[in-house]
């Protein structure tokens, strides 16, 4: 563990229980060494087109979205170029997407909105972002976080799942995953947290069999410890 850790960020940690501060700060600092320089995995040049590829994502991997978007932003690169397609030609660019018909007509009348509403631009909050058709609360995070340098944890199937097993919440809702979570991680590492858990959770902690045998934080974990009393 490095003392400057400790050094810097004690004071920013609510007061409250021990056990569960004592646990983000290792799993903290495991993921500092890890992945010392975590980003989004999806590819994009501009807010707009990260939006767009955000809405994209929803049950889909980032992968697929990155192979189909490689071509599409070639084609179209801004609102204006979107608002312009009709739904089918969007369709028919962006159809090997699951749920590629939904995702089309959001994007289009997302475009006119940021056309009429929003004077081209993406907008950089979350009240007037989830206004946009197509954008809840966790792919305004998102956007919010990587286009726009704020902090914030986007809740999505992976950081739902981990923060759950490693027992740094116990709920079953996603909007309060996000919101205890922000209560117990140091606001500094918002955004990065949210994407240490989904690296950690495609890598490790995997869905289905989490690899805890592998796993380097499994001693700050309530789900493997668990796992070790039925045992006993
Ligand atoms: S010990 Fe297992 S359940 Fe816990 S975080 Fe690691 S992989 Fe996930």
């Amino acid at each position: 563990m490095t003392n400057s850790y400790f050094n810097i960020f004690l004071e920013d940690f609510p007061e409250g229980d021990d056990n569960l501060e004592k646990n983000i700060k290792e799993i903290i600092e495991y993921f500092e060494e890890k992945y010392p320089d975590p980003k989004s995995a999806l590819n994009y040049e501009t807010p707009f087109q990260l939006l767009i590829a955000t809405i994209m994502s929803a049950q889909t991997t980032d992968v697929q979205v990155n192979k189909v978007n490689k071509e599409l932003f070639k084609k179209y690169k801004n609102p204006t170029d979107f608002a312009n397609l009709s739904v089918k030609e969007l369709q028919k660019e962006i159809q090997t997407i699951g749920l590629y018909k939904n995702k089309s007509k959001y994007i289009i009348e997302t475009s006119k909105m940021i056309l009429t509403d929003f004077n081209g631009e993406v907008p950089k909050n979350r009240k007037e972002l989830t206004k946009l058709p197509g954008v809840g609360r966790k792919t305004a995070n998102v956007v919010l976080a990587n286009a726009f340098d704020q902090e914030t944890i986007a809740v999505d199937t992976h950081v739902f799942r981990v923060a759950n097993r490693l027992g740094l919440v116990d709920t079953a809702k996603r909007d309060q995953v996000e919101q205890d979570l922000m209560k117990v991680v140091p606001g500094d590492y918002w955004t990065k947290f949210h994407h240490w858990l989904i690296f950690h959770g495609r890598e490790v902690c995997k869905a289905r069999t989490p690899l805890c045998n592998e796993c380097k934080i499994s001693s700050n974990c309530k789900y493997f410890q668990n796992q070790i009393k039925e045992a006993n």
